[in-house]
């Protein structure tokens, strides 16, 4: 998997390049995404679908102008319907939106999706981890973006799928944040949760990401790991609530695809089909006897098949045979005390990590290399 640059200054033609290069990606994903959305979520046809798509398009563009301009950029490249690359980035979400945005009836199916983040603090390196599970048919649209604007002196690198703005990544000061998602039963229209994922990676610190994640009108649920080397926060959200959950830069935080909070736990709905707690169990086990400390073991851990097909690298999808069921996609490790990035597409076990570097580093190395420097 190599990473993708896109080095444009303006944010609509950094968009344009985006929906070109993956043009006939985009449209492909688009029509797997809307056609499962008709099946899984209230809505009951692709007009309905669309229209309650579209409604987050104003509520984009009042919250980041430039992201939202990138974000039409894209639709541009592909040549399709922005309410339709909504539907491509904001999956998820959309799928618990009720029926009632639209004056009808009715709740999505649970999403029985899911993704295992950890955070270790490692021997004063820590590192923010997860695993991308999603419908088995978004495997070959994974990819790594490398965001540097020819001007400035920002950077990030972002696991995404093609037509998206970023799903998890890392910013040049070291500011990391990974996802879970949660099922709310309070979903509503609201900011697409990608474009707060690039939001949050404008900051300069995971204090001021964790800020920006507050005051940001969600629509569903999903569990935030923002980390940046110093500080760590764990927030569990619905559509309508943020709970801080987890904290601490020197303690392990691990999460799965249920919510920690009592209170978030009567506006979730778990699919039957999840493996959530499954492998919530099986990380915590294996989490006790790995102690993963560096970004490398960390990586293992998140490729282990212990309890397979429903293991870390999840392949449950292979189990029954339903293409609509999860599997690991790919996975993203980022070292914040180094800059680096591992990751790969599909399989753990089959793709072995690509190493990645922010070129324009400045969150400083690990205080044991400082040493050797001196
Ligand atoms: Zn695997």
């Amino acid at each position: 998997m190599s990473a993708f640059l896109f080095d444009q200054d303006d944010p609509a033609r950094r968009g344009e390049a985006h929906g070109e290069l993956w043009r006939a990606e985009i449209a492909e994903l688009a029509a797997i995404r809307l056609e499962l959305t008709i099946a899984k979520s209230a809505m009951r046809t692709a007009d309905e679908v669309l229209r309650v798509a579209a409604m987050h398009l104003p509520i984009l563009e009042a919250y980041h102008p430039e992201l939202a301009a990138e974000f039409h950029g894209i639709a541009r490249g592909a040549a399709i319907d922005p309410a339709l690359l909504v539907v491509v980035n904001h999956y998820t979400d959309l799928r618990d939106i009720p029926r009632a945005v639209l004056g009808g009836e009715g709740a999505g199916e649970p999403e029985d999706g899911g993704c295992t983040a950890v955070y270790i603090p490692g021997i004063d390196a820590p590192v923010l981890g997860q695993t991308w599970d999603m419908h088995g048919t978004a495997a070959p649209f994974v990819r790594l973006v490398r965001i540097r604007p020819k001007s400035g002196d920002r950077e990030l690198l972002a696991f995404t799928i093609t037509g998206c703005l970023g799903m998890t990544g890392i910013n040049q000061d070291g500011v990391a944040v990974t996802i879970n998602n949660l099922t709310s039963t309070d979903a509503r229209v609201g900011v697409v949760w990608p474009a707060l994922v690039r939001a949050m990676l404008e900051e300069t610190s995971a204090a001021a990401a964790h800020q920006r994640l507050m005051s940001t009108m969600l629509s569903s649920g999903h569990h935030y790991m923002i980390a940046d080397g110093n500080d760590f926060y764990g927030v569990e959200t619905s559509g309508q609530l943020k709970v801080l959950t987890q904290i601490g830069a020197r303690a392990a935080h691990l999460h799965t695809n249920h919510c920690f909070d009592p209170v978030l736990r009567q506006r979730e709905k778990v699919a039957t089909t999840s493996t959530t707690f499954r492998r919530y169990d099986l990380a915590t086990t294996l989490y006790v006897q790995q102690r993963p400390q560096t970004a490398a073991q960390l990586w293992d851990f998140l490729c282990s098949h212990e309890g397979y097909p429903r293991s870390i690298c999840s392949h449950v999808d292979d189990a029954n045979g339903d293409p609509s069921m999860s599997r690991t996609c790919g996975r993203m490790v980022m070292d914040l005390t180094r800059g680096r990035v591992l990751a790969s597409q599909g399989c753990g076990q089959e793709n072995p990590a690509e190493v990645y570097t922010l070129d324009r580093w400045r969150g400083g190395p690990a205080p044991e290399e400082q040493e050797a420097a001196t």
